[in-house]
């Protein structure tokens, strides 16, 4: 049930973006092996910062994209272990977990059930992330699995190859719609 003091605490830990303008924090979940560190680094090659210290290690990297003809500034979170701190304070999570692993599968739906106990009551953009589909001759996940889990999850589905640079911008742009929606609709 709703009381007032719920929504207070759901307007303030919403991971709603502080002010108009500053960056969305995209968080990568996922087993360890998935591809993180590889669309971390897709990321901020997109900024031509490949071997800068702006992205120490792609732990944390800010970047501006253009999404719809329109910038947009976000910081991309790569977890390694520390995944609970960070469903607290993301905005949008891409949940990753790799087409040749059932483990890691697996791994997100866990991932998918703490991230609800963390964030109750509001809709979260999440996308189900299912990584390396260019290893076909490996694959454990079948691409119906990934959409029956995600329409199960709630939340979009989408297969990538990090390895082939194949879809990772279309998580990216796409997680920065599922922000503007909730965004727009929240000032609406
Ligand atoms: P992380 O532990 O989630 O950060 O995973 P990494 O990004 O370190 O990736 C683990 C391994 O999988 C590395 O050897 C990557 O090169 C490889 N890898 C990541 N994405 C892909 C992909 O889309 N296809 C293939 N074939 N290999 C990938």
């Amino acid at each position: 049930s709703w009381s007032s003091s719920d929504s207070v605490i759901s307007a303030d830990s919403a991971g709603e973006a502080a002010e108009p303008g500053s960056p969305y924090r995209v968080v990568l979940l996922g087993a360890s092996g998935v591809g993180k560190t590889a669309f971390a680094s897709i990321f901020a090659g997109a900024a031509d910062s490949m071997d800068s210290d702006d992205c120490e290690l792609y732990e944390m990297c800010e970047n501006m994209i253009e999404v719809d003809g329109e910038p947009a500034s976000v910081t991309l979170l790569d977890t390694w272990d520390a995944e609970e701190c960070y469903m607290q304070t993301g905005d949008a999570f891409l949940l990753l977990y790799s087409i040749t692993d059932r483990a890691s599968f697996l791994r997100a739906s866990e991932l998918r059930i703490t991230l609800r106990r963390f964030r109750p009551a509001q809709h979260t953009p999440i996308i189900l992330v299912g990584n390396k589909c260019d290893l076909v001759r490996r694959r454990e996940v079948s691409v119906s699995e990934g959409r029956a889990c995600a329409a199960v999850f709630d939340c979009k589905f989408i297969e990538t190859s990090a390895a082939m640079e194949h879809n990772v911008w279309e998580a990216f742009h796409g997680i920065v719609r599922q922000l503007r929606l909730r965004r727009d609709s929240k000032e609406a």
